[in-house]
C-alpha cells in the first residue's frame, strides 16, 4: 500500500512538514502548490529533499480554473497549464491534479470540458504526464465525481484519469457506491478527508474544518471501500484542511495522519477483501473488560497524604510490591497503585508533573494482540525492565505523557497481584461500598483532543459520543465521551480553551494533559455516603440553590433533596434512570475523586451537574 499526506495538511515551511511527513512513515506526498510557491526553494531542490527523506512527489496540486472557458481566457490556461508541466518534470512528478472550474467566464459543457482535457493530455502525454481530474463540491459546472468521470470517459485519454476525494462527495452526500463501476486504472489518484457534520457553506467547512478518517462523522470506511473495489491499487492519501492542524504541532498531526489511515485501511479490507492494495495485516481493535489499575506517581510526602484521602474512601493498603517501592490500595475491585519509586517511569513522572497518575492498566481480551495492533499504529511501545519474580507486562506510551499497561488473563498476566505484591496484614473497616472504576477523567488542551480521541478509537473496539459543551465560569470546556460497547471502558476527554477553566489550569499547572478525576462506582450512593462521613470523607460542597432546583426539574420530595443535600449529593435522570454522584474535594492542584451511582440503563455523566460540580470546585481552589 502507498500512502501519501498533502503538505497543505501539516503546519510549518515545506522542508519541515517534507521531515515530518516521511518521519510519520508516509511513502509519499502532495505538493500544494500554495507551501512550494511559499517556501522558495526552486521545484529542483524541493524534489530532491522529498527523495532524501526517501518520499515520492506523487502529486502536484491544485491547477484551478481550466476547463470550459472561451478564448483569450482557454488560450491562457493552456499556456499555464504548460508552465506548471516545466515545474513538474523539474521537481519530479508526473500528476496533476485539475479541480473543476469555478471561473466566473467557465462555460458548462460535457463535451466541452472533454475536449479541453483531451487537448491538454495530448500535451501532457508528451512529457510522460498525467492529468487527474477532481469535482470539486462547490464547482460550477462539474461538482460530482459521476460528473467528473462522465468528462474522463469521453476524453478517451491514457493520460487523463479521475481524482476522487471522500470531502467532495460525502460532503455533499453523494453516495460512493457509483465508484464501484468504475475502472480502477481510470482512477489516477485517491485523496481522504473525514470532516465533523456542520451545517455551513460547503467552502467553508472543506477549507478549515476537515480532519482525519475516523476523528469526523462521514463514513470514509464506505467511500474507501467502493474505491477498493474497482482494483485502484493507487496512493492513498490525505488531503486535510484544517484551522487547528495548520496551528498544531505537525510531528503529531502526521503521526495522526498515518495511524487513522492505517487504521482506516484495516477496517476497508476486513469488510471489503482487497489484496492488490497489500494492507498491512494487524490484529482487530483490542476489547477492553475493564480497568485493572490506576497509578499514581507521587513522593513520600504526596504518598501520606494520597494514603491519607484513599482511607477517607474507605481504600486500604493491601498490599506491597515484593522488589518496588509501589504500594497497593483496594477495594471492591478497584485497585490504586501508589509508586514511590525512585529511577523509574513513575519518578521520573512525578518529577514532571508532581503528584498525578502516570500510568493506568486496562484489563483486555488479548495483551499481546493489543501490543501488535498499537505497534501496526505506530503507537510508541514501552518495554521495562522485569526485576526478578515479576512478569513482563506489556505497555505502550498513551497521547500524554503516560502509559497504559496490558492484562490479560490468556497469557496469564492477571496473576501479577499474586505474584508480585505481598499481602499487608488487615485490620477494622471493610470499605465503604465502592466496587469497581467507573470512569475515567482526562483533561487536555482542546486542540489536543482529536489526536486523544484517534488514539483510542483506533487501538481499542470503542465508540464516541458526541462533544458536549461544559459551562466553567471562567470558559468552555468541550467534553467528549469515550466508552466501550458494553461500557467496560468509560473515559471522558475535557478539552479546555483557556487555561482559566478549571480544566485549563489543571493541565497549565502539570505541563500536560492529565488524569483529572476518577469515578468509583456504589450500588447505593446514600449507604456509601454514610459510611464514607463516618471515616470523615470530606465532600465537595453543593448550594442548597441546586437542591431547589432538582426539587423542581425532577419533581423529587423533599425528604429525598434533604438526603440528597445532607450528603452534597448531585442527581440526574434520563427516561426514569438515576445517576447520583458526590466529589470529593480537590486534591493537589485540581484532581478529585468521583462516587456514582447509576441505573443500569443510565448511560451518561450528569454532564448537566458538570457546570455546578466545576463552579463548586472553583470556590474551593482560589
Ligand atoms: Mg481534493
Ligand atoms: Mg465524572
Amino acid at each position: 500500500m502507498k500512502t501519501a499526506i498533502a503538505t497543505v495538511s501539516i503546519s510549518g515551511n515545506l522542508s519541515e512538514k517534507l521531515a515530518v511527513i516521511a518521519a510519520a512513515k508516509f511513502d509519499g506526498v502532495e505538493i500544494f502548490e500554495q507551501d512550494f510557491i511559499a517556501h522558495g526553494l526552486s521545484p529542483k531542490v524541493v524534489g530532491q529533499m522529498a527523495r532524501d527523506h526517501g518520499l515520492e512527489i506523487m502529486l502536484f496540486q491544485p491547477f484551478r480554473d481550466f476547463e470550459g472557458l472561451p478564448e483569450p481566457e482557454r488560450s491562457r490556461a493552456f499556456d499555464r497549464a504548460e508552465i506548471k508541466f516545466d515545474l513538474m518534470e523539474e521537481m519530479g512528478t508526473d500528476l496533476m491534479l485539475i479541480c473543476s472550474t469555478v471561473h466566473p467566464k467557465a462555460q458548462g459543457g460535457i463535451d466541452r470540458i472533454a475536449e479541453d482535457l483531451r487537448e491538454l493530455g495530448d500535451r501532457a502525454a508528451k512529457r510522460n504526464l498525467r492529468l487527474g481530474y477532481e469535482a470539486l463540491a462547490w464547482g460550477t459546472h462539474i461538482n460530482d465525481h459521476r460528473d467528473a468521470w462522465e468528462i474522463v470517459r469521453r476524453t478517451d485519454h491514457d493520460s487523463v484519469g479521475i481524482v476522487v476525494d471522500s470531502f467532495h462527495t460525502l460532503g455533499r452526500k453523494i453516495s460512493p457506491e457509483s465508484i464501484r463501476a468504475i475502472p480502477g486504472d481510470k482512477i489516477f489518484f485517491v485523496q481522504l478527508a473525514d470532516a465533523p457534520l456542520i451545517n455551513m457553506d460547503l467552502l467553508y467547512w472543506s477549507r478549515h474544518f476537515r480532519n482525519m478518517p475516523g476523528e469526523g462523522d462521514l463514513d470514509i470506511s464506505d467511500f474507501m471501500q467502493a474505491v477498493a473495489s474497482t482494483g485502484y491499487d493507487g496512493p492513498i492519501s490525505l488531503e486535510i484542511f484544517n484551522d487547528q492542524f495548520r496551528a498544531g504541532s505537525p510531528k503529531v498531526i502526521a503521526q495522526d495522519g498515518y495511524r487513522s489511515l492505517m487504521a482506516l485501511m484495516d477496517d476497508v479490507v476486513r469488510e471489503q477483501p482487497a489484496p492488490h492494495l497489500h494492507v498491512p495485516e494487524m490484529p482487530k481493535r483490542s476489547e477492553v473488560q475493564g480497568i485493572e489499575f490506576v497509578e499514581f506517581a507521587t513522593d513520600a510526602q504526596g504518598a501520606l497524604s494520597l494514603g491519607a484521602l484513599l482511607t477517607t474512601l474507605g481504600f486500604r493498603h493491601s498490599a506491597q510490591h515484593i522488589n518496588k517501592e509501589v504500594a497497593l490500595w483496594s477495594q471492591g475491585d478497584i485497585r490504586i497503585i501508589i509508586n514511590t519509586e525512585g529511577n523509574s517511569f513513575a519518578h521520573r513522572s512525578f518529577k514532571i508533573h508532581g503528584t498525578s497518575v502516570c500510568d493506568i492498566g486496562l484489563r483486555v481480551e488479548d495483551a499481546s494482540g493489543t501490543i501488535a495492533r498499537a505497534a501496526a499504529l505506530d503507537i510508541e511501545l514501552h518495554p521495562q525492565p522485569v526485576g526478578d519474580g515479576e512478569l513482563e507486562l506489556p505497555a505502550i506510551r498513551s497521547v500524554g505523557s503516560g502509559l497504559i499497561h496490558f492484562i490479560d488473563q490468556k497469557s496469564g498476566l492477571s496473576r501479577v497481584w499474586k505474584t508480585e505484591f505481598t499481602p499487608v496484614p488487615q485490620s477494622g473497616s471493610t470499605g465503604v461500598g465502592l466496587t469497581s472504576v467507573d470512569h475515567i477523567a482526562q483533561s487536555m488542551n482542546y486542540s489536543d483532543m482529536l489526536t486523544w480521541s484517534l488514539f483510542y478509537t483506533t487501538l481499542f473496539n470503542v465508540q464516541k459520543k458526541p462533544v458536549v459543551d461544559v459551562i466553567d465560569p471562567a470558559g468552555i470546556v468541550r467534553s467528549q465521551v469515550i466508552e466501550s460497547p458494553k461500557r467496560s471502558l468509560r473515559l471522558t476527554l475535557n478539552g479546555a480553551e483557556s487555561n482559566r477553566t478549571v480544566a485549563g489550569s489543571f493541565i497549565a499547572g502539570r505541563a500536560g494533559s492529565a488524569v483529572q478525576h476518577i469515578a468509583f462506582k456504589t450500588a447505593d450512593i446514600f449507604i456509601t455516603a454514610q459510611a464514607l462521613h463516618k471515616i470523615g470523607f470530606e465532600s465537595l460542597p453543593i448550594p442548597a440553590n441546586y437542591y431547589d432546583d432538582i426539587r423542581a426539574r425532577f419533581g423529587l420530595s423533599p425528604e429525598t433533596c434533604t438526603e440528597l443535600a445532607k450528603f452534597n449529593i448531585l442527581y440526574d435522570e434520563e427516561d426514569g434512570q438515576r445517576f447520583l454522584q458526590l466529589y470529593s474535594k480537590p486534591f493537589g492542584d485540581g484532581f478529585f475523586f468521583e462516587v456514582v451511582e447509576r441505573d443500569m440503563e443510565y448511560d451518561g455523566y450528569g454532564a448537566m451537574n458538570a457546570p455546578f460540580r466545576t463552579a463548586a470546585l472553583r470556590r474551593l481552589m482560589t
